[in-house]
């Protein structure tokens, strides 16, 4: 079977992203720069621009396309922004933020998805993401602090960690709540003043490890 991935790129651009509220020019352009289909696993390779979060093994997903657009764009990066990604999961949300940014680091658990993240950014070429393996509740304290930080598992509360890791007038796009059902979260930190914008209703995996869900 051949199927031209270029053009379902484009088509899940046109439908889920700029037909719905993606409005950011760089964001759209980022979308269609990048080959989703190199981020899921073989089997799911043709369901790879559906409309919906896909498994990549170890309970964990790559999160769907119009969610990942929608996170990158609250983020709002410049092309200067060190930002650190907290679940690399697949890699494709940070290989998305890599052509809007100057740097990541990404952070994720499960040594496999770390490898799996890290070979996957290579066969984009993508060269300005760091993926390292940890738990990134504590966040990554020797390359602080971030200028953005972005959650892409759910958590029920932000560790205070994080905003510590945050430059002054910085970000952190979050999935906060309980276990089932959370709202998409922005936090902006400004003269170490917090404030919270809060989006809509979603549902992530869960943030493990010290700072995560238990259950
Ligand atoms: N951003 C990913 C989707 C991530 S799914 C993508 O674009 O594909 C959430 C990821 O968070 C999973 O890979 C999970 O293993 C990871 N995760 C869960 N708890 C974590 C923790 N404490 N530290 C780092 N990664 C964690």
């Amino acid at each position: 079977m051949t199927v031209d991935f270029i053009k379902l790129r484009q088509k899940m651009v046109e439908m889920q992203l700029a037909g719905r509220d993606i409005r950011d020019e760089n964001v759209i352009e980022a979308f269609l720069q990048v080959p989703r289909e190199l981020f899921v696993i073989e089997k799911y390779r043709y369901n790879a621009y559906d409309d919906s979060p896909l498994p990549i093994g170890y309970g964990q997903t790559i999160s769907q396309p119009y969610i990942v657009a929608k996170m990158t764009e609250l983020l709002n990066l410049c092309k200067n922004d060190i930002l650190l990604e907290i679940g690399s999961g697949s890699g494709y949300q940070a290989a998305i933020a890599s052509k809007l940014c100057k740097f990541i680091y990404s952070i994720e658990l499960i040594p496999e998805l770390a490898k799996f993240a890290k070979d996957n950014l290579k066969k984009a070429g993508i060269d300005n993401v760091k993926v390292v393996c940890g738990d990134g509740g504590f966040g990554l304290k020797e390359f602080a602090p971030f200028d953005k930080i972005i959650i892409t598992a759910a958590v029920e509360k932000v560790p205070l960690e994080l905003f510590n890791q945050l430059n002054d007038d910085g970000c952190i796009v979050v999935p906060e709540g309980p276990m089932h059902t959370q709202q998409l979260v922005k936090y902006k930190k400004l003269k170490n003043k917090i404030d919270k914008e809060i989006y809509f209703n979603c549902i992530f995996v869960p943030l493990r490890g010290d700072k995560g869900f238990k259950e």
